[in-house]
């Protein structure tokens, strides 16, 4: 193995070992958690290595880096998240690539990823991303939207050709009354699901949990929890 490849089969198992240990400790089975590898600012060879060692799931957060990355991938077979705040004239890249936005927090943006969802023969699935910091009817500085505003954007998604709604998404905030507290934000978020789940019983993801906080995650119920520090290293400071 080349040394990029021991050092990420290392890192990976020992995220294997944070999920399973936080698995056993919550009393849920192994199955229960995907992991996805956040694999932002790093290169197209990177996301082979980790596909080789049986990654299924990559996530990224800017356009501009994850469609050429996409392109050079494309034989992989990976499933790719978009995670990152999403400026709608961007939609039409992004659903060239992207089976899953997890990042989808207001109406404009849920238009005008049907419309080209349906322009490109695909369905997107959508979370919708929380920002449990965010005032009411207010969005978080990361985007997202207050819990408040959930219900009428799920309807929205459900209700739109070309997407699914899949379920819930969202960063433990720095900021309000959980900064500090993610496993508290993380079971507030595990209420939301349940309530979201009353009206749309299939959209059981649960997206929580990054490098420092995915034990939280998993005690609190999430399904998925996203991963890019832990596997990859510390990234490259952005401009
Ligand atoms: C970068 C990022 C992650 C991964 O964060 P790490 O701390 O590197 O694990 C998870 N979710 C989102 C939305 C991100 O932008």
């Amino acid at each position: 193995m080349t040394d990029r490849k021991d050092e990420l089969a290392a890192n990976l198992a020992k995220v294997e070992e944070r999920i399973a240990a936080a698995c056993a400790a919550a009393g849920r089975a192994r199955e229960e958690v995907t992991l996805i590898v956040v694999t932002k600012t790093y290169p197209a060879s990177d996301v082979r290595v980790l596909s080789e060692l049986g990654v299924r799931h990559v996530a990224e957060n800017r356009d501009q880096d994850a469609a050429p990355k996409a392109v050079e991938c494309s034989d992989l077979p990976l499933i790719w998240h978009f995670v990152g705040q999403l400026q709608t004239n961007k939609v039409r890249s992004v659903v060239g690539y992207a089976d899953l936005v997890q990042s989808v927090d207001r109406s404009k943006l849920v238009t005008a990823l049907s419309k080209e969802a349906v322009r490109a023969g695909r369905e997107v699935g959508c979370l919708i991303q929380v920002a449990l910091d965010a005032g009411e009817g207010g969005r978080g500085e990361r985007g997202g939207v207050a819990p408040g505003g959930i219900g009428e954007l799920a309807d929205r998604v459900a209700a739109a050709e070309g997407l699914r709604l899949d379920g819930l998404m969202t960063v433990a905030p720095l900021t309000g009354e959980y900064a500090g507290r993610e496993l508290a934000a993380f079971e507030r978020m595990m209420d939301l699901s349940t309530d979201l789940r009353r009206a749309h019983p299939a959209a059981t993801m649960v997206s929580a949990g990054m490098s420092a906080d995915l034990e939280q995650a998993v005690a609190a119920g999430a399904t998925h929890v996203r991963v890019g520090t832990a596997v990859l290293g510390v990234r490259p400071r952005l401009r």
